[in-house]
C-alpha cells in the first residue's frame, strides 16, 4: 500500500513523497495549486500521460489534505476509495 506524505513549500506549491515499503521513498514529486482555477497541477510523468488531470492521484491526495487543514506530519493513505490519514508526528 502506497503512504503519502505532504508538505507546503511555500504558498500553494507542494511537495509530496510516495512511500513502498522502504524508508527512502518511491517517488517526490511537486504539486502547484492555482487557487483562481481550481487547478492543481503534478510533476510526475503521470500526470502528463493522464487525460482527466482532475483525476490524478497526487492531486487528489494533496486536496484531500487541504481539506483537512494542511496537517503537518501526518502519512496519507487510499483505501476503497476513500483517504486516511494518519498523525504520527506531535505537531
Ligand atoms: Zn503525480
Amino acid at each position: 500500500m502506497s503512504t503519502y506524505l505532504i508538505k507546503e513549500l511555500e504558498n500553494n506549491r507542494f511537495q509530496i513523497a510516495n512511500f513502498e515499503d522502504s524508508a527512502a521513498p518511491e517517488g517526490v514529486y511537486e504539486l502547484l495549486y492555482t487557487k483562481t482555477r481550481d487547478y492543481m497541477s503534478c510533476n510526475c510523468r503521470g500526470f502528463r500521460m493522464q487525460k482527466d488531470k482532475s483525476e490524478h492521484k497526487h492531486c487528489k491526495m494533496a486536496r484531500f489534505w487541504m481539506s483537512q487543514g494542511k496537517p503537518e506530519g501526518v502519512a496519507l493513505w487510499e483505501d476503497g476509495g476513500e483517504y486516511k490519514m494518519n498523525r504520527f508526528v506531535e505537531a
